[in-house]
């Protein structure tokens, strides 16, 4: 963990040096026998065991994009921020080895409130209880002072040889599936913005609410399952294909069909709605962190992973050759009153202002 500081706010701020120390303690707290060397050294060392493949993801969390420095707790951002890349490993099947953190924040958040913690101390409180859940070390990164709070992060984890789960598998006449819920998040942070962020206590009936928004729960367990299974099943010839909702069951679905060439039907009735959600978050809302996954509709899936429902949503589809060019839909949603091309509206980076 090395400190970086820009020079237009000239001398670090006082509490940074102890919140270097802070962070190095409680890195050291997550050690593992896979983490040969962590925070202290130019480099990390990992050794993974053998027979595995290293998976690597990295992801920006951005102020004014991704949270708000006054709707969201800082706990929450940590939190969120490393959810993100444990959702990325836990959509290949791979578990955990190490995350890496590159923070920059405005000197002021690094001060501590009277008798209290500062902002960046709630972040890191937020990012290891979230670490800790996954038995995922911090094993370096840097800090910096920027005007505003970004925070990169990297994951590094592990998967057994060839057993990865990858978009490329669906085959049509596979089954469409889904852990969870969907469109939590997105009812979230709508409530989030709708009370400008409770500047007060959160009224216990909407705590609930918030919490897929502010503390998704990356689906590690049910990604290591669902490799072991496939890698089971592959032997037979078949396969599981999946990702993690990231943007949006609409869009997300549509990149899963396009690697691996084929088409999808979802039953609207079929959608495990998030209570207090509306169909159009379940369908377009992002940052869900569930897996969605495909699976030979011969290969009879538990209804539970882990704790976590198991939901059936729909089936892959040939593509249609004369599709291939006319960049149509791809993902077809049967509702009530007949079927009707799900045209792609999740998040789409950089594709609009927000
Ligand atoms: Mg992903």
């Amino acid at each position: 963990m090395k400190s970086r500081h820009s020079g237009s706010h000239g001398p670090s701020a006082p509490g940074e040096v102890e919140l270097l120390r802070l962070i190095r303690r409680r890195a050291q707290g997550s050690k593992t026998a896979e983490l040969r060397l962590g925070i202290g050294d130019d480099c990390a060392i990992l050794r993974p065991r053998a027979g595995e493949e290293i998976v690597v993801t990295t992801d920006l969390s951005l102020e004014g994009r991704h949270f708000r420095l006054d709707t969201h707790p800082p706990e929450s951002v940590g939190h969120r921020a490393l959810a993100r890349g444990l959702s990325d490993l836990a959509a290949m099947g791979a578990r955990p080895l190490a995350a890496f953190l590159s923070l920059a924040v405005p000197p002021e958040l690094t001060v501590r409130n009277q008798g209290g913690k500062s902002w960046t101390e709630r972040f890191y409180d937020g990012l290891f209880a979230l670490a800790k859940v996954h038995k995922t070390p911090l094993a370096g990164g840097d800090l910096a002072q920027f005007p505003q709070v970004v925070a990169d992060i990297t994951l590094v984890g592990a998967v057994r040889k060839v057993r990865a789960l990858l978009r490329s598998g669906a085959l049509p006449g596979d089954l469409i599936y889904v852990t969870g819920k969907l469109g939590g998040a997105a009812a979230g942070l709508r409530i989030l913005n709708e009370h400008d962020g409770f500047q007060d206590a959160v009224p216990a009936e909407l705590s609930e609410i918030l919490k897929p928004h502010l503390y998704p729960k990356p689906r590690i367990g049910q990604g290591k399952w669902l490799a072991r299974y496939g890698a089971w099943w592959a032997a037979l010839g078949t396969c599981i294909s999946a990702m993690d909702l990231s943007d949006g069951l609409s869009i997300d679905l549509a990149r899963l069909c396009e690697e691996s060439g084929v088409a999808a039907e979802i039953d609207e009735a079929a959608l495990p709605i998030a209570h207090g959600a509306t169909l159009d978050e379940a369908l377009h809302g992002g940052e869900d962190y569930e897996l969605l996954f495909t699976a030979p509709a011969d290969k009879k899936l538990p209804r539970k992973i882990s704790d976590v429902p198991i939901t059936r949503i729909g089936r892959v589809l040939p593509q249609e050759t004369r599709r291939k060019s006319a960049r149509r839909p791809r993902v077809t949603l049967l509702t009530g009153s007949g079927s009707v091309p799900l045209e792609p509206k999740g998040w789409q980076h950089f594709s609009r202002q927000s």
